[in-house]
């Protein structure tokens, strides 16, 4: 019997989505958004367990153990850090992760001193009165060497900011600035990669909702050092044949993301994708009318490659939600998340790509061999046996 297509809880995709934007986590301050997630975790019913730093490993219980399924996303976000207090009472900054200071300049901010305090402040060009510059404002470069930090506190030299009890390495969020739009645009920064926690998410709870069983045990990644490389290098155990990473597709000239649906990656600056699990990826959204198309990326990497990287032996691939402006102001559309959290279930409801044997090192009789016959041939091999 062909099993029904799971239904996304749209809502609760969102509402997550919003709680976690409104969660600071630069990479290295994440903390508070392992401990939101794992709270969510909790409601859905869905065990888990953390590593030493703090990563998450769910896993949604399928009825064979092995070999093992995951789905991974970040929890980290892009930041700051305070570099060094300067003597008219102002920060300078560097970023953390990789990002623009163009990007950052206007931002408001809050800086996380060591004893708990936080304070507010806007990350602004060194040039940034109009009526003092005029002109010269626009001939400063954007770069982090020319930004500093504006704290609103009565501060103008170094030592009040010593004593106010700010440091050098005091972690600095940048405010999401969330806005979620009636006709289903999203924006808001650091949608790269929380939009991908909140589809992985959505698709556990479409998948406990709809009481359908998995075949193979699937573990949900939560990492919290992408941003920085390490991605999901460290929170697999070695029975995981195949991991999915979620995280963002680039909207621009020459991208063939789509906007409002999935975007599955063929290669990005690691290199190709596998093909089997790739193509596996594919068959779903056509088996299950998911809107989708194929993209290929050039200056991005993923969880995928850390885990890699690591020396895993696993297949790895990419699905993508729509991301306009990465890095920078973003902006995604809710049919791209429903869309990827859809893809999302079905893989983790879908048959084994391969038999048990053959996902194991072993034997060449064993190696399995690419089906190029198209989908629609093999639906009518299928149905005639
Ligand atoms: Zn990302």
């Amino acid at each position: 019997m062909a099993q029904e297509n799971l239904c996304i809880d749209q809502q609760y995709l969102k509402d997550v989505l919003e709680r976690l934007l409104n969660t600071p986590s630069p990479s290295g301050m994440t903390d508070d958004v392992v401990r939101f997630t794992c709270a969510e975790l909790d409601k859905l019913g869905i065990h888990y367990e953390l590593t030493r730093r703090g990563a998450i490993r769910a896993t949604l219980p399928g009825t064979h153990y092995s070999p093992r399924r995951a789905v991974a996303a970040h929890l980290d976000t892009l930041g700051a850090m305070v570099k060094n207090l300067k003597e008219n009472g102002r920060l300078s900054v560097v970023p953390i992760g990789h990002w623009s200071a163009r990007f950052a300049e206007g931002a408001k901010c809050t800086i996380h001193s060591d004893d708990g305090k936080t304070f507010r402040g806007t990350i602004l060009p060194l040039k940034a009165s109009g009526h003092t510059y005029n002109e010269g404002i626009d001939e400063q470069p954007s770069a982090w060497d020319n930004l500093e930090l504006r704290i609103d506190e009565v501060c103008a030299d170094v030592d009040t900011l010593w004593n106010m009890g700010i440091r050098v390495g005091d972690f600095i969020s940048i405010d999401p600035q969330p806005e979620f739009n009636e006709n289903g645009f999203i924006n808001s920064r650091h949608i790269d990669d929380k939009a991908g926690v909140a589809s992985i998410l959505a698709a556990a709870k479409a998948v406990k909702d709809s009481g359908q069983p998995l075949p193979l045990d699937c573990h949900l990644l939560f990492t919290i050092s992408e941003e920085v490389g390490v991605g999901a290098s460290h929170v697999l155990h070695g029975d995981v044949a195949e991991m999915v990473s979620v995280d963002n597709g680039t909207i621009a000239p020459l991208q063939n993301t789509c906007e409002y649906g999935a975007t599955i990656a063929m290669q990005d600056s690691t290199g190709p994708f596998d093909r089997h699990l790739t193509k596996h990826l594919i068959d779903i959204c056509m088996r299950k009318s998911i809107e989708f198309s194929r993209d290929v990326f050039l200056y991005y990497r993923s969880d995928s490659a850390a885990a890699l990287e690591a020396g895993n032996d696993i297949r790895t691939a990419l699905v993508c939600f729509a991301l306009d402006a990465s890095h920078g102001y973003e902006r995604t559309h809710a049919k791209s998340l429903d869309c990827v959290a859809r893809v999302l279930g079905e893989y983790m409801l879908s048959s084994p790509i391969f038999s048990e044997h053959e996902n194991v090192i072993g034997e060449i009789e064993n190696f399995p061999m690419i089906d190029n016959t198209s989908l629609e041939q093999q639906i009518t091999k299928k149905k005639k046996l």
